[in-house]
């Protein structure tokens, strides 16, 4: 019977910016210099990364074999899963955004908890990442904003949906 093949891990840094650090599907392990093995990475696991007390690998979910990576690039990692904001990725500046905004044409009379909100960037900025606009609309202004609906547009100019009564407040 054989065992366990111990491979060397690949290193998530060759795969590129591709590399699925958002994917629910990608299993995250940290290996800690004790040899104490645990599943999923926190921002604390980050940090010991960071310091050097552990390692991190990633398994990439294959449609006919999973693969184990080490995560090498920790900064990659962090700018991926949001420790680190990543202005490339997101699309936002970390600052505080000039917006003009107005309720979008399609639901201005409606009276559901959330409406559709035009979001006209003044600042350059565009959304790529809806959560990592909640997070800051929610820091700057009070927002709330819905992150399971996507969102639509391009340029400076894009669509959310927002909590009625966080835009009044
Ligand atoms: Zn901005």
């Amino acid at each position: 019977m054989r065992g366990l093949i111990a491979l060397k891990p690949r290193n998530a840094a060759a795969a590129g910016k591709d590399f699925p650090y958002g994917l629910p599907t990608t299993c995250f392990i940290e290996v800690s210099s004790d040899g104490s093995v645990s599943q999923g990475i926190d921002v604390q696991a980050y940090e010991r990364a960071v310091e050097g007390t552990s390692r991190l690998f990633a398994v990439w979910p294959g449609t006919y074999s999973s693969d184990l990576f080490a995560i090498d690039d920790l900064d990659a990692y962090a700018r991926a899963v949001g420790i680190v904001h990543d202005q490339e990725r997101t699309g936002l500046a970390e600052h505080e955004h000039q917006i003009r905004w107005q309720p979008a044409d399609l639901d201005s009379n409606g009276h559901g908890t959330y409406i559709y909100v035009v979001v006209h960037f003044e600042c350059g900025c565009a959304i790529r990442d809806l959560r990592a606009f909640a997070d800051q609309m929610r820091a700057q202004r009070g927002w709330d904003v819905a992150t399971s609906s996507g969102w639509s547009g391009s340029g400076d100019r894009f669509t959310v949906r927002v909590r009625r009564r966080s835009l009044s407040a």
